[in-house]
Formats: C-alpha cells, structure tokens, sequence
C-alpha cells in the first residue's frame, strides 16, 4: 500500500492509501465526499529501522521544526567518581 496525496476543492488536502499503480486520478473526500484531484507530490522516502537515516531526519527536522521545550534539560551529569589511589593524579585529565 502506497499513500497518494489528493486535494479536495472544498477541505483542502489528504492522503488516502491504495495498491501501488492502482491509485485513481480521482477520489472522494472523506470528510464531504467531493470528487478530489490527485496531487503529484515528492516520494516519501523513509529510512526504515537505519539508525544513521533516522539520525539525519532527526537533525534535518531540528532545523525545520524545533521542538519546543517548557523547562530547562537537566545537567545530566553524573558524580565523577574519585579514585583515592596516588598514581592516578599523574593520569591526564580528559
Ligand atoms: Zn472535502
């Protein structure tokens, strides 16, 4: 099942889904049942269960459409353990 992108002269747009290569160039609305025109519209292409696809998309839609927050994120630091042993101060610091 692909989803087609249709416009209804009296609501505006919609999708409905249909069989690939069987969608009409016609449909009725689902709210008014007013024969609607099927839209040419971009493939939507999805990333599936690809970790660096969805990583991308996250970030591309921080740009578009930034979520917004009510409250500050937490600091999300956690206590850096102390190690009492002496040769571990001649370590370097990250
Ligand atoms: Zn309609």
């Amino acid at each position: 099942m692909t989803t087609y992108a249709f416009r209804c002269p009296e609501c505006g747009p919609f999708d409905a889904r249909y069989p690939i290569g069987t969608a009409p160039d016609r449909c009725a609305c689902p709210a008014c049942r007013t024969a609607s025109v099927r839209v040419i519209t971009a493939p939507g292409i999805t990333g599936g269960g690809n970790p660096y696809r969805r990583a991308v998309e996250q970030s591309m839609a921080t740009a578009d459409a930034p979520q917004v927050v009510s409250s500050l994120p937490s600091s999300g630091r956690r206590p850096v353990a102390v190690s009492a042993n002496p040769l571990h101060r001649k370590l370097p610091r990250p």
